[in-house]
């Protein structure tokens, strides 16, 4: 039997690449999305091409009911889970903290940490041989940003990503005798378009010169990283946060 993946967020950017790559790896995977049905439906396509069996659906992983709905649906559809990406993140226009909002505030905690936290708790219940499960590996995706704080544009975003690293760092030492993996990767400047939901959609390309490399990374340069930790061959990595940026 082949072993199944839940990306959140796979319609498109570094949860797509991720998808793209896992399917030619023998996973089949859940694609989750929230808004673009069209992006995920081709995606699907693309990747039953590969060989993959899919299961895709629509959640917001900011909702709980919304989430455990996923779950079920997964449940029903494959009855086991070996994966979990919780790549699903968002970001918001730049501003100061003096002068953010208290819904932004919530709105991004809620679906890049809650969401991922509980995305994780109920991939466990599937995973755990304590819950008749064989395993499996977690994957989060962090950013650089939680190591520079994003002063003056979204230490907001920053903090969620710093959150991530504590919740890998515990669930990983929680999780280390019941062969569930936990580890993130630290993505740098990666040219998606998360930077045009945050008003900035040159950033990628513009920002070049703050990175040792000279250059945004891909989205397919992220999900390598991300496979290898979902994969066996990373059998002995757990706890670990993954920098991918291109030396920043
Ligand atoms: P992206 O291109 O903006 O794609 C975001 C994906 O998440 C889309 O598939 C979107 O679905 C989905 N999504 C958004 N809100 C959601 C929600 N509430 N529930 C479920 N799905 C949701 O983002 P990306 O650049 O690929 O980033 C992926 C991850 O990497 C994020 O966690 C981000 O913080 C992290 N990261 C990115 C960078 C970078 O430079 N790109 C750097 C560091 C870290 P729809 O298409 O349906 O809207």
């Amino acid at each position: 039997m082949k072993k199944v993946v839940l990306i959140t967020g796979a319609s498109r950017g570094i949860g797509a690449a991720t998808a793209v790559l896992c399917a030619k790896a023998g996973w089949d995977i859940v694609v989750n999305y929230t808004q673009n049905k069209g992006a995920a439906d081709a995606l699907c396509d693309q990747l039953h091409q590969l060989g993959a069996k899919t299961l895709c659906i629509q959640a917001d992983v900011g909702d709980e009911s919304q989430i455990l709905k996923m779950f079920s649906q997964i449940d029903s559809h494959f009855g086991a889970l070996h994966g979990l990406v919780n790549n699903a993140g968002v970001v918001d226009m730049t501003s100061k903290v003096e002068d953010m909002s208290w819904s932004r505030l919530e709105r991004m905690m809620r679906i890049n940490v809650i969401g991922s936290i509980y995305c994780a708790k109920e991939a466990i219940k599937r995973m755990s041989p304590l819950h008749a499960g064989v395993g499996g590996s977690i994957v989060n995706l962090s950013s650089v940003a939680a190591k520079i704080g994003g002063p003056g544009q979204y230490v907001d975003y920053a903090a969620s990503k710093g959150a991530i690293d504590s919740f890998t760092i515990g669930l990983s030492k929680e999780l280390a005798t019941q062969n569930i993996r936990v580890n993130a990767v630290r993505p740098g400047i990666i040219d998606t378009e998360i930077h045009a939901s945050g008003g900035q959609p040159n950033r990628a390309k513009d920002s070049s010169s703050m990175v040792p490399m000279q250059r945004p990374g891909t989205a397919e340069e992220v999900g390598k990283a991300i496979l290898w930790l979902l994969s066996e061959e990373s059998s002995y990595t757990t706890g670990s946060v993954l920098d991918v940026s291109g030396g920043r």
